[in-house]
């Protein structure tokens, strides 16, 4: 078929599915992965991986593939965000209504999942290809082996879905007119564990875990062997609790005795994992245009945002469905119109909800430890339960719905006003329970007409 020859540079969880995506239509795809097979590792090499939060943006993309059961299987529903406080009380906040529910599951597992996937569709994957240069302008694409050799392929059209680093976004930064921000947030991550306990789940494992403690937390989401994969979130430098100040055992055993202590108590791995890991940095980067002759940037090329509200990998999963969608509509003789298209339409939202994911790392820093926002939080549910219409919670309407982002988040701006309001009442603790709901939906109604 004429101009379906198609590159894609990434094998990573936006690439493979990509790549699912467009065999089914037809098209000779290749994916150049930088990295070994990962499937031809040992168990003992495989090492840990982090966990994703996939929810129904994700679901909505693997649903029109046929993948939504196969993935389910290696999840774990989460119903709500347990609160850890530093005494080891919890509370347990429900996300949305009864039985819906964000989904744990590790990386490099689903990784496999769509790369097999791939292969069954007829996806060529070269793996240890390293893209080291685009010529957009000829489409031609460099590449270096492990052995050193050198080769360079030709496709009709380039999809670049290799990450926040991406190798096609370098060649676009060389042209004219292109625009690119990024920005390192203060604050890094490790991986560390709670492994099972008695054989079973040391917590509650239908729920994700957090421990706000003001500048820095801590986040455990459930595995099917039963263990958590924690993640801790720390600044790098400062005066109180960050990475440059623990450097021993001693430091280490200090900071999460006086403020995790329950969680403490169930990692007996913490040294060798704390000093054995390593420490990761939190990049946001904005570019555009995501279009240069026919080449194309998808997922983190184009968006990569801090992983606050658990949607980096939705929102490129829903890039691939959008994407999808228009080529249905305009066909691949017209790569120009599509891609055009595409951008137009996704970059007021993929701006939105980088822009959520930075507010969402303030909220559930700062916030979820504060008993008026957890009362806020409970105003909320019951607005949307009194009038489930009219009043949708901004996580819900990121979370389980596919509301573009950008008018989630317009919307969530209104609401937040009207909450100010109500929130501004000083014996809003106590009298929470008696509000005038009709007249704050009333509010919310005004609002949007002005
Ligand atoms: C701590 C953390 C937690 C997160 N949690 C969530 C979550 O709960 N839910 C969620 O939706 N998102 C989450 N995310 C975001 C999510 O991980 C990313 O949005 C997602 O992985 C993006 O996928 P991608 O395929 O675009 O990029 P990547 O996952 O970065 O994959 C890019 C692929 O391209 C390959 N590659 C790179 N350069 C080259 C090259 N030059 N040549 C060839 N290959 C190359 C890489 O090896 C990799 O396989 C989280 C992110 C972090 C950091």
């Amino acid at each position: 078929m004429k101009n379906n020859n198609v590159g894609i540079i990434g094998a990573g969880l936006i690439g493979s599915l990509l790549g699912i995506y467009l065999s089914k239509k037809g098209m000779d795809v290749s994916i150049y992965e930088k990295r070994s097979d990962q499937r031809k590792k040992d168990k003992a090499q495989e090492g840990r991986s982090i966990n994703m939060a996939l929810s129904d943006r994700g679901w909505k993309a693997l649903e029109k593939i046929g993948l939504k059961d196969k993935v389910k299987d290696s999840s774990i529903p989460m119903y709500g965000r347990r609160i850890h406080d530093e005494h080891g009380q919890t509370t347990f906040l429900s996300y949305g209504k009864e039985n819906q529910a964000i989904y744990s599951i590790s990386r490099s597992h689903f990784n496999q999942i769509l790369i097999e996937e791939a292969e069954k569709e007829g996806v060529n994957l070269c793996f240890d290809h390293r893209c080291d240069h685009v010529d957009i302008y000829k489409n031609e694409m460099y590449f270096s082996l492990p052995d050193g050799r050198k080769l360079k392929k030709v496709p009709d059209v380039i999809l670049g879905a290799d990450g926040a680093y991406s190798s096609l976004r370098d060649a676009m930064q060389k042209q004219a007119r292109f625009n690119y921000k990024q920005e390192y947030i203060s604050h890094g991550y490790k991986e560390l564990s709670i492994p099972p306990k008695d054989g079973d789940f040391a917590m509650d494992p239908n729920a994700l875990h957090i421990w706000p403690r003001g500048t820095f937390m801590l986040i455990a989401l459930p595995n099917p062997d039963k263990s958590f994969t924690c993640t801790l979130f720390l600044p790098f430098e400062g005066e109180k609790v960050c990475f440059e100040k623990i450097n021993d055992e001693e430091d280490l055993e200090s900071v999460f005795r006086t403020y995790f202590n329950d969680a403490y108590r169930l990692m007996p791995n913490l040294n060798e994992e704390f000093f054995g890991n390593p420490t990761s940095s939190l990049i946001t980067i904005e570019c555009y245009p995501w279009v240069a002759h026919k080449s194309l940037l998808i997922g983190d090329s184009s968006h990569a945002m801090v992983p606050f509200y658990g949607q980096g990998m939705n929102c490129g999963f829903e890039d691939c469905f959008i994407l999808d969608g228009l080529i249905e509509k305009f066909g691949t003789t017209s790569w120009d119109l599509v891609f055009e298209k595409f951008q137009k339409i996704r970059k007021p939202d993929t701006d939105a909800i980088c822009q959520l994911a930075l507010d969402n790392f303030l909220e559930m820093r700062d916030s979820v430890a504060n008993p008026k926002f957890l009362i806020r939080k409970k105003i909320e549910a019951k607005l949307h339960e009194l009038y489930p219409e009219e009043w949708i919670p901004l996580y819900t309407m990121v979370t389980f719905t596919d509301l573009s982002y950008a008018d989630a988040y317009a919307q969530g701006k209104l609401q937040d006003e009207v909450m100010d309001r109500v929130m501004s009442d000083p014996l809003i603790t106590q009298n929470w329970q008696n509000l005038d709901y009709e007249d704050i939906i009333h509010q919310i109604e005004t609002a949007k007409l002005v």
